[in-house]
């Protein structure tokens, strides 16, 4: 399997790591579009949030525990901060393998592009 996100787990493509346990691995998006535009993803690969099953349920969880805990080391907490998850063409998932992005540093806009 020829996954970029995997490859970035596995350290074989270097990346600014934010946070590693042995379940997640956050790191700095190579193209941010916030001041804080960091990647969340689970060390499992899983294609699309469509193919998360029941067991993956806690994994999932941690993947939001881990977005909370740098929104609060980051000091965005409570100014805010936006977590999105694409899935598939139409929402713009490039990378197939789920991952949560987390973007804050400044005012976000609804409805999204
Ligand atoms: P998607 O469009 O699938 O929701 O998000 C994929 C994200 O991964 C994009 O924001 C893109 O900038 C980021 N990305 C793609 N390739 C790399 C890479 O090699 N390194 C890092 N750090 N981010 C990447
Ligand atoms: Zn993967």
């Amino acid at each position: 399997m020829d996954c970029i996100f995997c490859k970035i787990i596995d350290k074989k493509i270097p990346s600014k790591m934010v946070y590693e346990d042995e379940s997640v691995y956050a790191f700095e998006d190579i193209h941010p579009q916030a001041p804080i535009h960091i990647l969340i993803v689970p060390k499992k690969h899983i294609d699309t949030i469509l193919e998360a099953k029941a067991e993956d349920n806690e994994l999932v969880g941690q993947m939001f525990q881990t977005a909370n805990k740098i929104a609060d080391e980051r000091g965005v907490a409570q100014r805010g901060f936006r977590l999105v998850l694409n899935c598939n063409s139409e929402a713009g998932q490039s990378v197939y393998h789920i991952h949560l992005h987390l973007l804050a540093g400044r005012a976000m806009h609804w409805p999204p592009g």
